[in-house]
């Protein structure tokens, strides 16, 4: 007898076929079932999910949760489960040297699934954000190789490519970045920001499968130039297979920006918060709300769950994450949508009038309920 979970009537999102199907999913030893499987005695927990949507778990692939060290850290299950994010992915925080702690006090404790994109400074964002200033913080080959090899949870790399993290490195730490990359055959999320390096530089030398977070930023010297036509980097970027991510954030996410890349291009991207303690209340709110955003600037439900399962999934190649099909991991997430008006701001400073918000119902992990709005 297996005990089985059935989310019940529910609105379910199928990410491969982009379709919504009003139906049962079932779930059992921590995946998600095929109907066929089920034996009348079976034993089944019945939780009713009538005009809820049911959506593979999100995952959030650029947070920055090492709550009480890096100075932005937040707490992993504030913006994991109880927001409807099964997974979350460290961009960065945590280095070589503070990844240890990072394992024990934040992976180890949450009940929010946490993987990293490991910082290529062996000090993370922990010693300030200017890490990349000094090449005596680049973490070593025999370090990288260490660590990728004793910890799965390290899913690639992130290299923070702007003028203040750099100084005066220019390009240089993006080449090592790949190179590392290379050995260990995982993608590296560039952080855009403000030049220098040149944007040109950075998207020319990303590899098919890398990301660049923050990909639609209000700043001078971003993928949109004044004509309102991606630079001819990002173009040829976009060909290779260089994935765009939102990468939200304090100062990283421009409603101008967005609205004129949708006006011509059609690429998909993954959406993601950039999430930490001071910029949790405004702008960012959460994933959630990030979707509201984008729902309001004209993109489709459809396309904004896939952002979020599986697109994100691909590109960290997690397999079994981000799907409903049979076998999948049986991480889930149900919203449903509230239809009120509400002002919600992006980074610059502008406010959007959004009558449809995203509101989190209940969460499951590995099969659990872990989490059930009160
Ligand atoms: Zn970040």
């Amino acid at each position: 007898m297996t005990e089985i979970t059935v989310i019940h009537n529910g609105i379910v999102f199928c990410p491969e076929k982009k379709t919504f199907t009003k139906k049962d999913l079932y779930i059992g030893n921590g995946y998600i079932m095929d109907s066929k499987d089920i034996k009348s005695s079976d034993h089944f927990k019945k939780w009713d999910a009538e005009g809820n949507y049911v959506s593979p778990g999100f995952i959030d692939m650029h947070v920055h949760v090492f709550e009480n060290h890096a100075k932005i850290g937040i707490h992993a299950d504030k913006v994991g489960i109880n927001q409807g994010v099964t997974t979350l992915v460290d961009a960065g925080s945590t280095g070589y040297n503070n990844f240890e702690q990072f394992k024990k006090e934040i992976i180890d404790k949450n009940v929010t699934e946490v993987l990293s994109l490991l910082n290529i400074s062996s000090t993370g964002l922990i010693e300030g954000l200017s890490e990349l200033s000094d090449s005596k913080n680049l973490m070593s080959e025999t370090m990288w190789k260490e660590i990728k090899n004793a910890e799965p949870s390290i899913v690639g790399l992130k290299a923070r490519m702007s003028q203040s993290v750099v100084g005066n490195q220019g390009i240089r730490p993006l080449k090592y970045a790949i190179k590392l990359a290379n050995q260990a055959n995982v993608p590296i999320m560039a952080h855009i920001g403000s030049p220098p390096p040149p944007l040109e530089d950075i998207l020319s030398l990303l590899r098919e499968g890398d990301i660049v977070t923050h990909a639609f930023h209000g700043k001078k010297g971003g993928i949109i130039d004044d004509n309102g036509n991606l630079i001819p980097a990002a173009q040829k970027a976009l060909e290779r297979g260089v994935k765009f991510d939102v990468g939200h954030g304090t100062s990283s996410f421009s409603y101008n920006t967005i609205k004129r890349f949708k006006s011509k291009y059609s690429y998909p991207f993954s959406v993601s918060t950039d999430i930490y303690e001071r910029n949790f209340e405004q702008p960012v709110g959460s994933l959630m709300d990030t979707i509201s955003k984008l729902l309001a600037i004209g993109y489709t439900l459809e396309e904004l769950l896939q952002s979020v399962t599986i697109i994100p999934a691909q590109i960290l190649s997690l397999s079994n994450y981000g799907s409903l099909k049979p076998g999948s991991k049986a991480d889930i997430t149900v919203f449903n949508i509230v239809e009120n008006e509400c002002i919600l701001f992006d980074s610059s400073g502008e406010k959007m009038m959004v009558n449809q918000r995203l509101i989190p119902q209940a969460t499951w992990k590995n099969g659990n309920l872990v989490y059930q709005r009160g």
